[in-house]
Protein backbone atom coordinates (compact mmCIF):
# COMPACT_ATOMS: atom_id res chain seq x y z
CA UNK A 1 0.00 0.00 0.00
CA UNK A 2 1.90 3.55 -0.85
CA UNK A 3 2.01 6.19 2.04
CA UNK A 4 -0.45 8.35 0.78
CA UNK A 5 -3.39 5.70 0.71
CA UNK A 6 -2.10 4.85 4.06
CA UNK A 7 -3.08 8.36 4.75
CA UNK A 8 -6.49 8.61 3.50
CA UNK A 9 -7.05 5.35 4.87
CA UNK A 10 -6.57 6.41 8.19
CA UNK A 11 -8.46 10.17 7.63
CA UNK A 12 -11.40 7.39 6.62
CA UNK A 13 -10.86 5.76 9.63
CA UNK A 14 -10.87 9.21 11.72
CA UNK A 15 -13.90 10.25 10.25
CA UNK A 16 -16.21 7.42 10.33
CA UNK A 17 -15.32 6.84 14.30
CA UNK A 18 -17.81 8.36 16.71
CA UNK A 19 -16.56 11.91 17.52
CA UNK A 20 -17.49 12.84 20.90
CA UNK A 21 -18.49 15.95 21.63
CA UNK A 22 -15.00 18.22 22.30
CA UNK A 23 -13.93 18.71 25.99
CA UNK A 24 -16.30 15.63 26.85
CA UNK A 25 -16.94 15.90 30.29
CA UNK A 26 -14.56 18.78 31.32
CA UNK A 27 -15.39 21.61 33.69
CA UNK A 28 -14.47 24.06 31.88
CA UNK A 29 -14.30 24.08 27.50
CA UNK A 30 -12.80 26.43 25.82
CA UNK A 31 -13.43 25.92 21.94
CA UNK A 32 -11.44 28.07 19.31
CA UNK A 33 -12.00 31.07 21.27
CA UNK A 34 -11.13 34.27 19.18
CA UNK A 35 -11.30 37.40 20.68
CA UNK A 36 -10.77 40.87 18.41
CA UNK A 37 -10.73 43.96 20.19
CA UNK A 38 -11.21 47.09 17.22
CA UNK A 39 -9.99 50.36 18.38
CA UNK A 40 -11.02 53.28 15.40
CA UNK A 41 -9.20 51.14 12.24
CA UNK A 42 -7.19 49.39 14.22
CA UNK A 43 -8.23 45.46 15.35
CA UNK A 44 -6.54 43.68 17.87
CA UNK A 45 -6.35 39.48 17.61
CA UNK A 46 -5.83 38.79 21.28
CA UNK A 47 -6.87 35.77 20.84
CA UNK A 48 -6.70 33.37 17.91
CA UNK A 49 -8.29 30.29 18.22
CA UNK A 50 -7.64 29.21 21.45
CA UNK A 51 -8.51 25.47 22.79
CA UNK A 52 -8.21 24.96 26.34
CA UNK A 53 -9.95 21.96 28.50
CA UNK A 54 -9.77 22.24 32.24
CA UNK A 55 -11.53 19.21 34.58
CA UNK A 56 -12.58 19.81 37.99
CA UNK A 57 -10.44 19.78 40.63
CA UNK A 58 -7.24 20.64 38.94
CA UNK A 59 -5.53 23.46 40.05
CA UNK A 60 -3.56 24.83 36.87
CA UNK A 61 -1.72 27.86 35.72
CA UNK A 62 -1.86 29.47 32.44
CA UNK A 63 1.41 31.56 31.97
CA UNK A 64 2.65 33.97 29.12
CA UNK A 65 4.40 36.83 28.43
CA UNK A 66 2.48 40.14 28.66
CA UNK A 67 0.05 40.82 25.76
CA UNK A 68 -0.58 36.97 25.16
CA UNK A 69 -4.30 36.99 26.02
CA UNK A 70 -3.86 35.87 29.40
CA UNK A 71 -6.27 38.17 30.47
CA UNK A 72 -8.81 38.62 28.08
CA UNK A 73 -9.16 34.34 28.68
CA UNK A 74 -9.99 35.29 31.99
CA UNK A 75 -12.41 38.07 31.08
CA UNK A 76 -14.27 35.35 28.62
CA UNK A 77 -14.37 32.86 31.02
CA UNK A 78 -15.39 35.24 34.06
CA UNK A 79 -18.33 36.31 32.21
CA UNK A 80 -17.18 40.13 31.77
CA UNK A 81 -16.53 39.76 28.34
CA UNK A 82 -17.62 37.74 25.10
CA UNK A 83 -15.27 36.56 22.41
CA UNK A 84 -15.80 37.37 18.77
CA UNK A 85 -16.07 33.34 17.53
CA UNK A 86 -15.77 30.33 19.58
CA UNK A 87 -17.43 28.83 22.64
CA UNK A 88 -16.69 28.66 26.05
CA UNK A 89 -18.76 26.72 28.45
CA UNK A 90 -18.22 26.27 32.38
CA UNK A 91 -19.68 24.17 34.75
CA UNK A 92 -22.32 23.63 31.68
CA UNK A 93 -23.33 27.27 31.34
CA UNK A 94 -22.32 28.10 28.07
CA UNK A 95 -20.75 31.35 28.22
CA UNK A 96 -22.51 33.13 25.11
CA UNK A 97 -25.90 32.63 25.38
CA UNK A 98 -26.57 33.11 28.70
CA UNK A 99 -29.55 35.11 30.06
CA UNK A 100 -29.64 37.97 32.39
CA UNK A 101 -30.59 35.63 34.91
CA UNK A 102 -27.92 32.53 34.30
CA UNK A 103 -25.47 34.99 33.80
CA UNK A 104 -26.23 36.68 37.73
CA UNK A 105 -26.90 33.15 38.88
CA UNK A 106 -23.13 32.21 37.20
CA UNK A 107 -21.60 34.93 38.63
CA UNK A 108 -22.97 34.72 41.82
CA UNK A 109 -22.75 31.21 42.62
CA UNK A 110 -20.39 29.35 39.87
CA UNK A 111 -17.35 31.23 40.08
CA UNK A 112 -15.03 33.31 41.91
CA UNK A 113 -12.58 35.95 41.23
CA UNK A 114 -9.48 37.07 42.33
CA UNK A 115 -7.79 40.05 40.65
CA UNK A 116 -3.93 41.36 40.83
CA UNK A 117 -5.32 44.69 42.04
CA UNK A 118 -5.32 44.12 46.01
CA UNK A 119 -7.87 47.17 46.18
CA UNK A 120 -10.16 45.48 43.44
CA UNK A 121 -10.66 42.71 45.56
CA UNK A 122 -12.42 44.45 48.87
CA UNK A 123 -14.80 46.75 50.11
CA UNK A 124 -12.76 49.41 51.93
CA UNK A 125 -15.44 50.19 54.52
CA UNK A 126 -15.76 46.47 55.48
CA UNK A 127 -13.73 44.43 58.02
CA UNK A 128 -12.01 40.97 56.79
CA UNK A 129 -14.52 39.02 58.23
CA UNK A 130 -17.29 41.42 56.66
CA UNK A 131 -16.29 41.16 53.21
CA UNK A 132 -15.66 36.90 53.29
CA UNK A 133 -19.40 37.00 54.25
CA UNK A 134 -20.22 40.04 51.69
CA UNK A 135 -20.86 37.22 48.86
CA UNK A 136 -22.97 34.99 51.03
CA UNK A 137 -24.92 38.03 51.92
CA UNK A 138 -25.66 38.43 48.08
CA UNK A 139 -27.10 35.10 47.71
CA UNK A 140 -29.18 35.07 50.95
CA UNK A 141 -27.52 32.69 52.90
CA UNK A 142 -28.42 32.75 56.99
CA UNK A 143 -26.86 34.93 59.03
CA UNK A 144 -25.48 32.26 61.60
CA UNK A 145 -24.14 30.34 58.69
CA UNK A 146 -22.29 33.06 57.16
CA UNK A 147 -20.31 34.35 59.99
CA UNK A 148 -18.96 30.94 60.94
CA UNK A 149 -18.15 30.12 57.60
CA UNK A 150 -16.51 33.35 57.03
CA UNK A 151 -14.42 32.89 60.54
CA UNK A 152 -13.72 29.22 59.00
CA UNK A 153 -12.12 30.51 56.27
CA UNK A 154 -10.11 33.16 57.38
CA UNK A 155 -8.59 30.72 59.91
CA UNK A 156 -7.57 28.68 56.42
CA UNK A 157 -5.76 30.98 55.57
CA UNK A 158 -3.96 32.11 58.45
CA UNK A 159 -5.76 35.34 59.13
CA UNK A 160 -8.61 34.24 62.24
CA UNK A 161 -6.60 37.28 64.19
CA UNK A 162 -7.16 39.52 61.33
CA UNK A 163 -10.75 39.14 61.09
CA UNK A 164 -12.06 42.64 62.43
CA UNK A 165 -9.41 44.60 60.61
CA UNK A 166 -10.35 47.12 57.41
CA UNK A 167 -8.31 45.91 54.30
CA UNK A 168 -6.17 49.11 54.98
CA UNK A 169 -4.62 47.86 58.12
CA UNK A 170 -3.77 44.86 56.45
CA UNK A 171 -0.24 43.95 54.19
CA UNK A 172 -0.65 42.98 50.35
CA UNK A 173 -0.19 39.30 50.95
CA UNK A 174 -3.02 39.41 53.69
CA UNK A 175 -5.43 41.78 51.52
CA UNK A 176 -4.68 38.54 48.97
CA UNK A 177 -5.55 36.24 51.69
CA UNK A 178 -8.61 37.88 52.36
CA UNK A 179 -9.69 37.93 48.49
CA UNK A 180 -9.06 34.42 48.62
CA UNK A 181 -11.04 33.30 51.05
CA UNK A 182 -14.16 35.68 49.70
CA UNK A 183 -13.82 34.18 46.04
CA UNK A 184 -15.08 30.74 47.81
CA UNK A 185 -17.15 31.68 49.92
CA UNK A 186 -19.93 31.01 48.24
CA UNK A 187 -18.79 27.25 47.14
CA UNK A 188 -18.13 27.91 43.66
CA UNK A 189 -17.03 25.34 40.67
CA UNK A 190 -14.11 27.67 39.89
CA UNK A 191 -11.92 30.45 41.08
CA UNK A 192 -10.34 32.59 38.48
CA UNK A 193 -6.92 34.24 39.64
CA UNK A 194 -5.47 37.21 37.45
CA UNK A 195 -2.09 37.77 38.57
CA UNK A 196 -3.16 37.70 41.89
CA UNK A 197 0.84 37.90 43.21
CA UNK A 198 1.39 40.78 40.76
CA UNK A 199 1.97 43.39 43.41
CA UNK A 200 3.69 41.34 45.95
CA UNK A 201 7.38 40.08 46.21
CA UNK A 202 8.71 36.76 46.02
CA UNK A 203 8.18 34.93 49.14
CA UNK A 204 4.48 36.55 49.73
CA UNK A 205 3.60 34.95 46.18
CA UNK A 206 5.07 31.89 47.10
CA UNK A 207 2.51 31.85 50.24
CA UNK A 208 -0.18 33.07 48.49
CA UNK A 209 0.09 30.04 46.02
CA UNK A 210 0.15 27.76 48.22
CA UNK A 211 -3.07 29.14 49.66
CA UNK A 212 -4.82 28.62 46.87
CA UNK A 213 -3.78 25.42 46.74
CA UNK A 214 -4.90 24.71 50.31
CA UNK A 215 -7.90 25.92 49.25
CA UNK A 216 -8.35 23.86 46.23
CA UNK A 217 -7.69 20.43 47.99
CA UNK A 218 -9.87 21.60 51.33
CA UNK A 219 -12.67 22.97 49.42
CA UNK A 220 -12.40 20.83 46.23
CA UNK A 221 -12.76 24.30 43.81
CA UNK A 222 -11.28 24.06 40.71
CA UNK A 223 -8.59 27.07 40.07
CA UNK A 224 -7.37 28.65 37.17
CA UNK A 225 -4.54 30.86 37.81
CA UNK A 226 -2.72 33.28 35.03
CA UNK A 227 0.51 34.75 35.96
CA UNK A 228 3.37 35.11 34.42
CA UNK A 229 5.56 34.24 37.50
CA UNK A 230 7.37 31.23 36.55
CA UNK A 231 7.32 30.17 40.46
CA UNK A 232 3.83 29.55 39.96
CA UNK A 233 4.76 26.09 38.19
CA UNK A 234 6.29 24.52 41.45
CA UNK A 235 2.62 25.26 42.99
CA UNK A 236 0.32 23.79 40.72
CA UNK A 237 0.19 20.23 39.00
CA UNK A 238 -0.46 21.75 34.90
CA UNK A 239 1.37 24.66 33.36
CA UNK A 240 -0.37 25.91 30.41
CA UNK A 241 1.13 28.16 28.48
CA UNK A 242 -0.10 30.95 26.05
CA UNK A 243 1.84 32.40 22.81
CA UNK A 244 0.12 34.85 20.43
CA UNK A 245 -3.12 33.87 21.72
CA UNK A 246 -3.41 30.09 21.31
CA UNK A 247 -2.21 27.75 24.42
CA UNK A 248 1.31 26.08 22.78
CA UNK A 249 2.73 24.12 25.24
CA UNK A 250 1.86 22.78 29.22
CA UNK A 251 3.93 21.02 31.87
CA UNK A 252 2.83 18.10 33.94
CA UNK A 253 4.28 17.64 37.48
CA UNK A 254 3.30 14.62 39.63
CA UNK A 255 5.52 13.26 42.29
CA UNK A 256 6.79 9.93 42.36
CA UNK A 257 8.34 7.92 45.35
CA UNK A 258 11.53 6.18 44.44
CA UNK A 259 13.16 2.93 45.41
CA UNK A 260 14.61 5.22 49.07
CA UNK A 261 11.23 6.31 49.77
CA UNK A 262 12.45 9.86 48.63
CA UNK A 263 9.49 11.75 46.81
CA UNK A 264 10.77 13.71 43.62
CA UNK A 265 8.60 16.03 41.57
CA UNK A 266 9.13 15.08 37.97
CA UNK A 267 7.80 17.53 35.20
CA UNK A 268 7.55 17.40 31.64
CA UNK A 269 6.89 19.43 28.78
CA UNK A 270 4.68 18.52 26.26
CA UNK A 271 3.40 20.55 22.73
CA UNK A 272 -0.35 21.08 23.07
CA UNK A 273 -2.37 19.66 19.85
CA UNK A 274 -5.61 20.98 18.78
CA UNK A 275 -8.57 19.48 18.21
CA UNK A 276 -7.98 18.99 14.20
CA UNK A 277 -4.70 18.09 14.64
CA UNK A 278 -2.54 20.84 14.70
CA UNK A 279 0.63 21.61 17.13
CA UNK A 280 3.23 24.56 17.52
CA UNK A 281 6.93 23.80 17.08
CA UNK A 282 9.09 25.38 19.51
CA UNK A 283 11.35 28.42 18.21
CA UNK A 284 14.39 26.36 19.31
CA UNK A 285 13.41 23.74 17.43
CA UNK A 286 12.10 25.30 14.23
CA UNK A 287 15.67 27.35 14.25
CA UNK A 288 18.24 24.40 14.89
CA UNK A 289 16.86 22.70 12.09
CA UNK A 290 16.21 25.89 9.86
CA UNK A 291 12.90 24.92 9.09
CA UNK A 292 10.44 26.78 6.92
CA UNK A 293 7.37 26.69 5.23
CA UNK A 294 6.85 22.88 4.78
CA UNK A 295 8.26 19.69 6.85
CA UNK A 296 7.86 16.40 5.66
CA UNK A 297 6.15 14.13 8.15
CA UNK A 298 6.54 10.09 8.36
CA UNK A 299 4.40 8.02 10.61
CA UNK A 300 6.20 5.12 12.87
CA UNK A 301 4.29 2.29 14.77
CA UNK A 302 4.74 4.82 18.24
CA UNK A 303 6.12 8.18 17.02
CA UNK A 304 5.73 10.85 14.06
CA UNK A 305 9.37 11.88 12.74
CA UNK A 306 9.48 15.87 11.32
CA UNK A 307 12.31 16.57 8.90
CA UNK A 308 12.91 19.69 6.77
CA UNK A 309 12.08 19.69 3.39
CA UNK A 310 15.18 19.50 1.82
CA UNK A 311 14.48 18.34 -1.61
CA UNK A 312 12.42 21.03 -2.40
CA UNK A 313 15.09 23.76 -1.39
CA UNK A 314 18.08 21.35 -3.43
CA UNK A 315 14.82 21.82 -6.70
CA UNK A 316 14.70 25.52 -6.46
CA UNK A 317 18.65 25.27 -5.73
CA UNK A 318 18.91 23.54 -9.29
CA UNK A 319 16.40 26.39 -11.06
P1 LIG B 1 -2.15 39.62 29.13
O1 LIG B 1 -3.17 39.59 30.22
O2 LIG B 1 -1.60 38.27 28.78
O3 LIG B 1 -1.07 40.61 29.38
P2 LIG B 1 -4.28 40.80 27.55
O4 LIG B 1 -5.33 39.77 27.46
O5 LIG B 1 -4.48 41.89 28.53
O6 LIG B 1 -2.86 40.10 27.78
O7 LIG B 1 -4.08 41.47 26.13
C1 LIG B 1 -3.93 40.75 24.91
C2 LIG B 1 -3.85 41.74 23.76
O8 LIG B 1 -5.10 42.40 23.61
C3 LIG B 1 -2.82 42.84 23.96
O9 LIG B 1 -2.26 43.13 22.69
C4 LIG B 1 -3.63 43.99 24.46
O10 LIG B 1 -3.04 45.22 24.10
C5 LIG B 1 -4.97 43.80 23.76
N1 LIG B 1 -6.10 44.29 24.56
C6 LIG B 1 -6.48 43.82 25.78
N2 LIG B 1 -7.58 44.44 26.22
C7 LIG B 1 -7.91 45.35 25.26
C8 LIG B 1 -8.97 46.31 25.12
N3 LIG B 1 -9.91 46.47 26.04
N4 LIG B 1 -8.99 47.06 23.99
C9 LIG B 1 -8.05 46.89 23.04
N5 LIG B 1 -7.04 46.01 23.10
C10 LIG B 1 -6.96 45.24 24.20
MG1 LIG C 1 -3.21 40.53 32.10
Amino acid sequence: MSEIRDFRQLEHEASVAEKPRFGGDALIVCDNLVKIYKIAELEVVALQGLDLLVDEGEFIAIVGASGSGKSTLLNILGGLDAPSAGEATVAGFELLNMTASQRTVYRRQMIGFVWQQTAKNLLPYLTALENVMMPMTLDGAAGRYRKERAHELLEQVGLGHRADHLPSALSGGEQQRVAIATAVANRPRVVFADEPTGELDTATSSEIFEVLRNMNESEGVTIVVVTHDPLVAEHVNRTVAIRDGRTSSEVLRRTEVDEAGEHRTIAEEFAVLDRVGRLQLPYEYVDALELERRVRLTLDSDHINVWPDGETEKETDNE
